[in-house]
């Protein structure tokens, strides 16, 4: 299973607009960061976690020109708003792109992008919008996307909470102010753990620091944990210098297997 990190930053994306902070002014491609988004890919199969605002330079970044499915984590922003740029796998395949949603958020979504949804929408002559096939999912319960089977693991994130999940012996926990206690068995004997992380220090409400990211890297024991959704506080290479073994920052673009 190969997964490639299209966008590693915070909901502001780095550099933050107006920003001049080291890390914000800083020449190192790495300490440049999108809003969240990941891609999955096994044996020509293809699954895009999360449709951030920078969705369309992420996915041309990576080279992408197709995609089997799409896995929604949780409706912020910075995870969804870049759903539009899905029309583009629907026009070109001629079929509905499936979209996996948390069955709690579903009428949210529909809302939100309600013109998708729309049949005039989609009646006008000239216009192109996403045909989507929205499905839903639960806490828990093991679904099949594009031939991945997933567990999701709703997780505590303030107001909404954010659905990770595990896929084979990688599991993805962005969003997430804790791992629920009883999910701690299902996340054993990863090889790959990616978590968010916004900084060190200050905890926040709805996410994990560092400090905190860390003890959880250390509870689940996987073989390598990736942080992501990282803020300008955290510059790439000192971040890579004080984390303990097996613990790394991901960067946008980086490609890990397992
Ligand atoms: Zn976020
Ligand atoms: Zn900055
Ligand atoms: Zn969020």
């Amino acid at each position: 299973m190969k997964l490639t990190f299209l966008g590693t930053g915070t909901s502001f994306g780095i550099p933050v607009v107006g920003c001049s902070c080291q890390v914000c002014k800083s020449g190192d491609a790495k300490n440049r960061r999108g809003r969240h988004g990941l891609m999955i890919e096994e044996d020509g199969r293809r699954m895009l976690v999360d449709t951030p605002p920078e969705l369309r330079l992420q996915l041309l970044a990576a080279g992408v020109d197709s995609l089997d499915a799409v896995y929604v984590t949780h409706p912020h922003a910075d995870h969804l708003h870049g759903m539009d740029d899905l029309r583009i796998f629907s026009l070109r395949s001629g079929s509905p792109l499936p979209v996996h949603v948390p069955e709690e958020y579903e009428d949210e979504l529909r809302s939100r992008f309600s013109y998708i949804w729309d049949p005039e929408a989609h009646d006008q002559p000239g216009v192109a919008v996403p045909d989507l096939d929205l499905r839903t999912f639960v806490d828990r319960e093991r679904i099949e996307i594009a031939g991945f089977s997933l567990l999701p693991i709703a997780c505590p994130h303030g107001y909404y909470r954010s659905y990770g999940f595990r896929v084979g012996d990688a599991a993805c926990i962005v969003d997430a102010k804790e791992i629920p206690d009883d999910a701690v068995s299902s996340l054993s004997g990863l090889e790959v753990l990616i978590l968010g992380a916004l900084w060190y220090g200050d905890p926040h409400p709805t996410h994990l620091n560092v400090e905190e990211a860390v003890a959880v890297a250390e509870e689940l024991g996987a073989a390598r944990t990736y942080l992501t959704h990282l803020t300008h506080r955290l510059e790439h290479s000192d971040l890579e210098r004080r984390l303990p073994n097996g613990v790394f920052p991901a960067c946008d673009g980086l490609v890990v297997e397992c």
